[in-house]
């Protein structure tokens, strides 16, 4: 499937103060240097969304949030609603990570709910799958992907901008990576559930690769077929790493 221009995105998780905006601004006046080759995400924590939109104002990386609520407002105290993302200046957020499927329970109906509210509010989201190390052990990798694919992607969907990241749940945080053969074979597993869910609008919508994507792996991972992008965590914390990954892309 041919790819567009690479979306790499950086998921902060809960880790950032105000001082670390500068690592957003060092990124901005790096990418600032040359044309772009790719597009950027930052999700930084939902309290940085507001003073890091104005830190990029004028540049090309956008900002996203990092989950929502899938109600539009109401009693759901500590909540944020996709609403309020976009209000402080988001245009993506992730949905269904796997700490929030595993951590807080959230089933793929559950996935697909802030998904739409996501798109209603105007954002695009970045529906998380992967499976878990015992799946993959059990040979059930492709299948497990499958399933949260065509249960988390709301059909809403169709047609508007989104992104699909595929996240072994082994892989986040260990230093683990799958093989580059296992990556392009779940990638073309999720672009098959794609288009078996919205139909050909989804032909073209970025699969990113998530999962201890480094400097130095980051080149060979975005090189296979149907990786178009990455989701990065902890290298994403560091401008001069996140820099190398994008110029990677
Ligand atoms: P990692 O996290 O890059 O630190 O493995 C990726 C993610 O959780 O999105």
């Amino acid at each position: 499937m041919k790819q567009s221009v690479k979306l790499i995105a950086g998921n902060w998780k809960m880790n950032g103060l105000c001082a670390s905006l500068t690592e957003a601004e060092a990124l901005r006046a790096e990418l600032e240097k040359g044309p772009a080759t790719c597009r950027v995400v930052l999700c930084p924590p939902a309290t940085l969304i507001d003073r890091m939109g104005v830190a990029l104002r004028g540049s090309s990386v956008e900002v996203g949030g990092q989950d929502c609520r899938a109600e539009r407002c109401g009693a759901y105290t500590g909540d944020i609603s996709a609403d309020m993302l976009k209000d402080a200046g988001a245009a993506w957020v992730i949905v269904g990570h796997s700490e929030r499927r595993q951590g807080y329970g959230e089933t793929d109906a559950v996935v697909a709910a802030k998904a739409t509210a996501a798109l209603e509010a105007g954002l695009a989201p970045i529906v998380c799958v992967g499976e878990t190390l015992a799946e993959r052990e059990a040979g059930r990798a492709v299948e497990v992907v499958r399933g949260q694919v065509l249960n988390s992607l709301p059909l809403a969907a169709g047609g508007r901008e989104f992104a699909v990241a595929y996240e072994p749940v082994w892989a986040i945080g260990t230093g683990l990576t799958p093989t580059l053969e296992q990556i392009e074979e779940v990638h073309r597993a999720v672009r098959a559930a794609m288009i078996e869910r919205l139909g050909l609008a989804a032909a073209t919508a970025p699969i990113l690769y998530g999962g201890s994507v480094k400097p130095d792996n980051a080149r060979d991972i975005l090189a296979v077929p149907e990786v178009g992008g990455a989701l990065v965590g902890g290298a994403s914390l560091k401008a001069a790493d996140f820099l190398t990954i994008v110029r990677a892309a």
